[in-house]
């Protein structure tokens, strides 16, 4: 299984960004997440889910996505602990996947109703389990050209707008998802991603669909880059497909099965390091604890500088848990100055900066 590298320091920014969503101070600070963009369809929910290794988003050949999904991944050392939290239903632990499912879908009604509409207010869910890397995630709105159902005339330009806003960020980690079986000269989550990010340095390439690409056809040049070169390379996987989810295949066994087709196929064999869910997840979590490495100092003086706006934003909430909050915050600040410093051990390891 992959190792999570930095985890602690991952698992430190997915606190503070929960704390600084509660006091709306969310535009303040920039912090890195990965994003998951591609056309609608592209499979970017599926890849989460594969990622998570549960079944729990709403996934399917028509819009399921309709509002930004920002998903904690937090990494439990209790090997029987796992379950879901959402901010808007804080404190309320769900331990069965399909309730997440289907609150994802009533949250999602609730704000853009229930005829195909898109929002761009996030929802926020945190998973925590023995069997995740440390890792936030956005999953976003495919990008579609023809409006249906309440969607408006210029939906497509909304939802490129809504993605760029995410993806534009410099402290974004891009994952950019385009289906194996349409051209990669064609790909939209690419062309976004290039825009977003010309120099390639936070976008990774994720090709979905292996499976079902057209017979003596394969994957291994778009792997190594030679169609589109990216920076820092691409990612093949092969997910579920509607068959699988209809007959209710697990996505343990999907894993299984990824990991024989890619076993079973010669031309695959030379590319370990760019193939799978597994390899994906290892790639991310690197990529995640570098970007981490590199923005904490900018990230500190930020959230010093902030201390005094939120004490400020707070004092309608009451003294006490203004205090409460400046405490916490303040205890975080020390934690990233030691880190900084390279006191903190998980922060001056080498694997950190190496590619293994
Ligand atoms: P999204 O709109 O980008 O979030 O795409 P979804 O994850 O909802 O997937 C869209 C459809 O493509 C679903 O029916 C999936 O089962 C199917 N799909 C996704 N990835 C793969 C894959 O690697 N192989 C196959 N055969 N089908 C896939
Ligand atoms: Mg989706």
């Amino acid at each position: 299984p992959p190792v999570p590298l930095g985890s602690g320091v991952i698992s430190l920014v997915n606190r503070l960004q929960d704390i600084f969503s509660r006091v709306g101070s969310q535009t303040a600070i920039n912090l890195p997440q990965v994003a998951v963009v591609g056309s609608q369809s592209s499979g970017k929910s599926s890849v989460l889910e594969a990622l998570v290794g549960r079944d729990f988003l709403p996934r399917g050949n028509e819009i399921c996505t309709r509002r930004p999904l920002v998903l904690q991944l937090v990494r439990s050392s209790e090997p029987s602990e796992e379950f879901g939290e959402f901010l808007h239903l804080a404190g309320k632990r769900f331990y069965d996947f399909s309730d997440i499912r289907r609150e994802i879908q009533a949250e999602t009604d609730r704000e853009a109703g229930d005829n195909k509409g898109v929002s761009d207010r996030q929802i926020r869910l945190k998973i925590v389990s023995p069997n995740v890397l440390d890792m936030t995630l956005v999953d976003l709105p495919g990008i579609t050209k023809v409006p249906v159902g309440d969607q408006p005339s210029d939906i497509e330009a909304r939802i490129r707008t809504m993605i760029m806003s995410y993806i534009k960020e410099p402290s974004c980690i891009i994952l950019a998802v385009t289906p194996a079986n349409s051209d990669l000269a064609n790909s939209d989550a690419l062309q976004m991603a290039g825009v977003a990010d010309p120099d390639g340095n936070r976008t990774i390439g994720v090709i979905t669909k292996l499976d079902i690409m057209d017979r003596g056809t394969d994957a291994r040049n778009l792997l190594l880059g030679k169609v589109i070169p990216l920076r820092l390379g691409y990612v093949g996987v092969v997910n579920r497909s509607q068959e699988d989810i209809q007959m209710n295949r697990s996505i343990k066994d999907a894993l299984v099965a990824e990991e024989k087709f890619f076993r079973s196929r010669p031309v695959y064999s030379g590319l370990a390091d760019s193939c799978g869910i597994p390899q994906l997840a290892k790639k991310l979590n690197q990529i995640l604890a570098q970007h981490i490495k590199a923005v904490l100092p900018g990230l500190r003086a930020h959230i010093s500088t902030n201390l005094v706006t939120v004490a400020k934003e707070h004092q309608s909430y009451g003294a006490g848990q203004g205090v409460l909050l400046l405490n916490i915050l303040s205890k975080y600040c020390e934690a990233f100055s030691s880190m900084v410093e390279g006191k903190n051990k998980e922060m001056s390891t080498s694997e950190l900066s190496g590619g293994a």
